[in-house]
This record gives structure tokens, sequence and C-alpha cells, in this order.
């Protein structure tokens, strides 16, 4: 077993070709019929072709080469690539619903998800429950419960392997993308999926949207299945920035983390600042060994001048970039209630801490002095107003 660090830089490689060759082709010729009948067949089920693709909504190389170097990374048997972390959402949700109609879900969770579920959309029911509530909740059509951790915004955290325990045998999905691969690896501790929105820390450099979901191979099946039908296919030439990020993702994520911690604690001393949202290096699943082998890099903040002043915030700072998404290289702050969380339902807004106060910060790989310089400023002059 390989040091994690050393995975991420090889992860993708093959003996033969270093960097993964970039197949834009939507389709390949059909040099045999009766081979690309067998290859379909395989393909529509979710298998593997033996001879060509075909059509790239049913396999692109590209792609599965960075599946292949993603399952790496997260030490899983495989994985399943996506246009976005939505689609990859969707298509988890759309296989549930073919084993029963009955979702349990915890709050919070990313708000796009949430207004997914809540909609009811695609035919499943959703129950939302506190992770004490699970076992006393499940039905007979309960076909899935989903978890986040740490959870967005807030970063609180979730005990996986405490809620596996109390889920029988009905598939756990964790969203970890707060986390990425290098951090957390949720189906050590007997989550069933792995769920990332690649767009955030796994590109890492704000260009591109994706998702991926890590689980066994019978699983990827059936979500290369649903791909398939609904189109949800990422394209080749976000594969390979991905295959690129991942290169990179330890060296980002430390040098985030670094950051990070220096910039909570400093908040956590600020007058201006009534809360702040950083996991607790000391918190029994944060360790080397445990659930979550670092504290991460987003930070969650309520100020004390609540909305006027998470306004002002965002339109003062300036080496931080205020916008949505998180995981880049550059610092980006947003405000959740207004932005990322605005189609979640008020109450649950209220009920899990998304305040009009409340800001989230990715924090990113600049030198820290002027991350702190720029925030230090920023909360000083949005304070007199
Ligand atoms: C961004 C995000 C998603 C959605 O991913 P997209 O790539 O934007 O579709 C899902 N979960 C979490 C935790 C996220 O931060």
């Amino acid at each position: 077993m390989k040091n994690r660090k050393t995975t991420c830089v090889h992860a993708g490689n093959s003996k033969k070709r270093l960097l993964p060759k970039i197949d834009f082709s939507t389709l390949s010729p059909i040099t045999n019929l009766s081979d690309a009948i067998s290859d379909i067949t395989e393909l529509n089920t979710g298998g593997h072709a033996q001879n060509g693709s075909i059509y790239s909504r049913l396999h692109n190389d590209t792609v599965a080469q960075f599946e292949i170097a993603f399952a790496n990374v997260e030490g899983a048997e495989a994985s399943v690539a996506f246009a976005s972390g939505m689609a990859a959402i969707t298509a988890l949700i759309l296989d549930a619903g073919q084993r029963g109609a009955h979702v349990l879900a915890c709050r919070p969770i990313y708000g796009g998800t949430d207004a997914l579920l809540s909609s009811q959309l695609l035919g499943t029911n959703i129950q939302w429950v506190t992770t004490d509530e699970i076992s006393k909740n499940i039905r007979p059509e309960t076909a899935l419960i989903m978890i986040e951790t740490p959870a967005n915004p807030t970063g609180s955290l979730v005990d996986i392997a405490k809620v596996v325990s109390r889920c029988e045998d009905i598939p756990v999905s964790v969203d970890s993308t707060f986390a990425t691969p290098y951090l957390q690896n949720p189906l050590k501790f007997g989550a069933r999926y792995a769920v990332h929105s690649a767009t955030k820390f796994i590109g890492g450099h704000s260009d591109v949207l994706a998702g991926v979901i890590a689980c066994s191979e019978a699983d990827a099946k059936h979500l290369r299945k649903i791909r398939i039908m609904t189109g949800a296919n990422l394209h080749p030439l976000s594969a390979y920035l991905l295959q690129r990020g991942l290169q990179t993702l330890h060296l980002r994520v430390e040098a985030a983390q670094a950051n990070a911690k220096i910039i909570a604690a400093n908040l956590s001393r600020h007058r201006s600042v009534d809360r702040v949202y950083y996991p607790d290096e000391k918190d029994p699943l944060i360790g080397v060994n445990a659930q979550m082998r670092g504290t991460g890099s987003m930070i969650a903040f309520e100020l004390s001048g609540g909305f006027e002043q998470a306004q002002k915030i965002m339109q003062t700072v300036d080496c931080i970039v205020p916008a949505v998404s998180l995981g880049s290289v550059e610092s980006l702050i947003q405000h959740p209630a207004g932005l990322t969380h605005r189609n979640v339902s008020k109450e649950a807004r209220k009920s899990t801490g998304i305040t009009p106060g409340l800001l989230r910060l990715s924090v990113g790989v600049e030198a820290v002095e002027d991350l702190w310089v720029d925030l230090e400023r920023s909360l000083r002059v949005s304070a007199t107003i």
C-alpha cells in the first residue's frame, strides 16, 4: 500500500503512457457488427466493452481512465464520473428509486441536494431525520440513507460508522466533497457510496464542472447504466483536467488546511465574529486513524453585524474572491442563506444555523498573511456601518 500522496500523483498512470489520451470523438467506426452488438449489449447494462466504445454517451476512454485513477485514490473498487455533482446525486437517487420509494437524509446538506430531495422530482419520498432518528424511521421501502460530512456549509461532522451501524443493510451514501479522498474515505467506515462534487477540490482550479461516485463494481454498473439512459456524461476534457487535479490534490489540501487553521483561530478571537464553524482538531472523528485525517479548509462564521455586515464583507474583500463554489486554489467567500442554500426551506435553514449573518469561506493556497490582512480589513470596515 503506497502513501496517499504517491497515489494522488500516480493513480492514473499506466506503464504504457504517462498522460491519458483525450478522446473527443463521439463515435468509433464499427468494423464488425457482431462485436459491436455484443459491446452495446454489455455497455447498456453498465458493463465494459471488449472491442470499442461505439458512442461516447455509452463509454469514453478518457473518462474511464479518470474513473480508475479516482477509485484508486478513494480506495474503492470503481468510480463513476458525471457531468456535475448534481448529476451524480441524481443518478444515485434514481438508482435508489428502483429499490424503493423512500429516502432518509440528514441536514444540513448541500443546498442543491436538499432542494432536489425536497422537490420529490425524482419520484422518491424524502424524510429528513437526525442521525439519532434513522433506526426508527427505516421502512421496508427505504432504499437509501444520505449524509454529508463535513456538511455544507457549517462543516458539522457526522460519524459515518455509527450511522452505518443503524441502517441495517440499507445503503448509506456520504457526500465527502468537503473532505476530499485525501482526508476521508467513507467506504472504509461502511458507507456504500462516496459522493463528490469534483467541481470543487478534485478539479481545484474553478474550471471544471463534474461529479464522481466511488463504490463497488457491482454498484458502479447500476450507476453507469443510469448515466447512459439519462445522458449525464462527463466531457473528456473535464476528465483530463480532473486527473491532472488529482496529481496535486494532497499539496493543495495540505496548504489550504494549514491556512484555514490560522484563519479560523484568528476569526474566533475577532470581536466582529460571534461564532466560528470549523472542525475541532480534538474531535474524536478527526485524527490520523480517525474518520477524517485533518480539519480541511472550509470555515463558516457568524457575524455580529448580521446580514448588513455580511453584504459589506462580500463587497470589500480584495484578495479573497466573493463567489460561490469551493475547493479551489483561490480563497472564496459566499453567503449561504442568500446563495448556495437559497432554495432550502426557511425553517431548515434556521434549524441548521444558516442565518443571514453567516458567511462561508473556502480557504485557498495563497499566503495566509495576505488572506488575513484582507479579511481583517474587511471585518473592520464592515463593522463601522
Ligand atoms: C457543490 C456541491 C454539490 C453539487 O455539485 P455540482 O458539481 O455543483 O453539481 C454537491 N455536494 C456538495 C457538498 C457540494 O459542495
